[in-house]
């Protein structure tokens, strides 16, 4: 299992600073093509620790996923698999301007 995240994600960052295994990336911001947070589903515990913290409650366990955001557990595999993936980021500079 993995949690995802879909397209209700505001870019607020605050996923980030919780997860205890730091596999939560932000889509670099100058990408377009990557708009979203992604959590790498081969390395998330299913600690549950991002959903709580996430203002717009774009988190889910995979088999909560919206209907509408179904396509979004794929996206985020991708953004590991075939996208960016990890990068050495700023946080502060990825979030979306406050
Ligand atoms: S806390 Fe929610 S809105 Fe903010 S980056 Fe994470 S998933 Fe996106
Ligand atoms: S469920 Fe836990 S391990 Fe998975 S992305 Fe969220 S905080 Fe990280």
């Amino acid at each position: 299992m993995t949690y995802v995240i879909t397209e209700l994600c505001t870019r607020e960052g605050d996923c980030v600073e919780v997860c205890p295994v730091d596999c939560i990336v932000p889509g670099p911001k100058d990408d377009p093509q990557w708009p979203l947070f992604y959590i790498d589903p081969d390395v998330c515990i299913d600690c549950g620790a991002c959903v709580p913290v996430c203002p717009p409650e774009a988190i889910f366990p995979e088999f909560e996923v919206p209907e509408d955001q179904q396509h979004t557990t794929q996206l985020n595999a991708d953004y590991f698999i075939s996208g960016p993936g990890y990068y050495e980021f700023d946080l502060e500079e990825q979030r979306r301007p406050r």
